[in-house]
């Protein structure tokens, strides 16, 4: 082992703010040792952000960091205690694969969590190992990395590291570790799970230091803890309307996969949908599709109202006000939803200007993309490169007649056809995740430890509005347009 010194000419740079909370919010525990840690991925790009640098990341250092057996300078490590309603029932919960490291303060100054996943059980494990599988932490770095591609704030990937161990599902499969940095891992169930400890000091601690982290902007406000409600509320609506415009469909929006940085986290069983259709779902345990494609705007307003919830020792001193305060604040959601969406729909056909009847022209389009059973993110595409006879739509009558009033909608505003396709072909991705796309990576890497298609897939989908030839082939739906495929959760 290195000294500390050398250790840290990578460049870590933790503070440890977490642990000035008060101590029901975390407890402190190291990572879980693994026999023969081996890192198979890093992202190189990600890494120098944060400020990290040197041949230390890499090889059997970069391993033995990214896999928990050891403990970078500076850090702190500790498993977080959260709650969170899971499909409908509340249930005490926290880190129970996972541990902060710390927070790297980036050469910019920016603060970020760094965490590695399935470090090991921890006072929070419940049932379960600890454990990950390397399939489930590969896809996360692939799709996470994509919604930051596609310009959609989320938690990020650093590395996966395999341990060299086995971990027992249905079947014995690699075990592995997932370094993911976060703006915070604060979410909607941590605020859940203070509100149930049931000591408001402690409710207003980890409110004030999560203004203090994401919303700075509200400490000044008169009532602050209100101002933060509708701040969180803002930019999850922002937050979802992003998911919708891509066709993103979380899976699993338990209230404890919900961030209040307003970044995506989580990806367990979320997939990109293909055809258009508001019913998809990819998860295997949603079978009642709950967290459908079409349902996530309205399961998004239901967290949201948790939260709410939870604040309400602290909107006000008196019982009913707190309860009149949080109603009004939710029930701007759905507006702020609504113009969020609608502003990015009229950015992918083009429109630069409002009018009242954008509503209608973009619904009327999604109802022939369902109609006729069209792939969403190529109709886009094709009506982007006005292309629209690679498509099935061509030729139908309701559709000719909505491409009339759509250019003749795109003829009344002032800016080019020019600056229409480019605000289109910045707004409308060329690729998106693919589930076959991402299954072949998965196997060429966890079966045959082959990472060069899982790396091409994940070049590819760094810039997605790049309309790039290579991306071309990427961009092609399978014959069975995926719609037996099934996707799993915790795994
Ligand atoms: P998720 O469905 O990934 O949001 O996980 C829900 C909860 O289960 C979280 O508290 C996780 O930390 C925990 N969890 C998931 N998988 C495991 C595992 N293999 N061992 C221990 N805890 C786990
Ligand atoms: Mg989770």
């Amino acid at each position: 082992m290195k000294n500390k010194h050398e250790r840290n000419e990578i460049g870590w740079n933790f503070d440890n703010s977490y642990t000035r909370l008060p101590k029901s919010f975390y407890s402190n525990l190291n990572p879980t040792p693994v026999s023969s840690p081996r890192l198979v991925i890093i992202n190189d790009q990600l890494a120098t952000s944060l400020g990290l640098s040197g041949e230390g990341l890499k090889g059997e250092e970069g391993a033995g960091i990214f896999a928990g057996n050891e403990i970078p300078e500076g850090a702190a490590p500790l498993a977080q205690a959260y709650a969170g309603h899971q499909f409908g029932h509340f249930t005490m919960l926290g880190d129970g694969r996972a541990i902060l490291l710390g927070e790297q303060i980036t050469p910019k100054g920016e603060r970020l969590d760094i965490q590695l996943k399935g470090s090991g059980r921890t006072p929070y494990s419940r049932g379960g190992d600890g454990r990950a599988s390397l399939g489930p932490m590969l896809r996360e770095y692939i799709i996470s990395e994509a919604m930051h591609g596609l310009g959609i704030p989320t938690t990020r990937s650093l590395a996966v590291v395999t341990t060299g161990e086995d971990v027992i599902r249905e079947t014995n499969l690699p075990g592995a570790v997932l370094t993911r940095v976060a703006a915070s891992h604060i979410r909607v169930g941590t605020f859940q799970y203070a509100a149930k400890l049931g000591t408001v000091e402690d409710l207003q601690a980890l409110a004030d230091y999560t203004i203090d982290r994401h919303y700075p902007e509200v400490e000044s406000h008169e009532n602050k803890y209100l101002s933060f409600l509708k701040a969180v509320i803002k930019r999850q609506a922002a937050l979802i309307a992003k998911w919708q415009l891509v066709g993103f469909i979380h899976g699993v929006m338990n209230t404890d996969n919900m961030t209040i940085s307003g970044e995506t986290i989580d990806y367990g069983p979320c997939a990109f949908m293909n055809t258009y259709d508001p019913a998809t779902v990819f998860s295997s345990i949603d079978t009642q599709g709950r967290y459908a494609y079409g349902n996530q705007p309205q399961i998004g307003g239901w967290n949201l109202a948790r939260f709410a919830e939870a604040l309400l020792p602290i909107l006000h001193s008196d019982e009913d006000e707190s309860l009149k305060l949080a109603q009004n604040a939710i029930s701007a959601y759905p507006d702020l939803f609504r113009s969020e969406w609608l502003t990015g729909m009229r950015a992918k056909l083009g429109l630069f200007n409002e009018e009242e009847e954008d509503k209608q022209l973009v619904e009327e389009l999604l109802t022939l993309m369902e109609r006729y059973k069209v792939d969403y993110t190529n109709t886009l595409v094709a009506l982007t490169f006005d292309k629209v006879e690679d498509t099935v739509l061509k030729g139908k009558e309701a559709f000719d007649k909505w491409y009339q009033q759509w250019q003749e909608r795109l003829g009344r505003q002032t800016e080019s056809k020019e600056q229409s396709v480019e605000l289109m072909k910045n707004s409308n991705p060329a690729v998106i995740p693919r589930n076959h796309r991402v299954e072949e990576a998965l196997e060429a890497a966890v079966s045959c430890g082959d990472y060069s298609v899982m790396e091409r897939l994940v070049g590819v989908l760094s810039n997605p509005y790049a309309h790039s030839a290579e991306q071309v082939e990427y961009a092609k739906v399978p014959e069975d347009r995926d719609e037996g495929y099934r996707t799993f959760c915790g795994t």
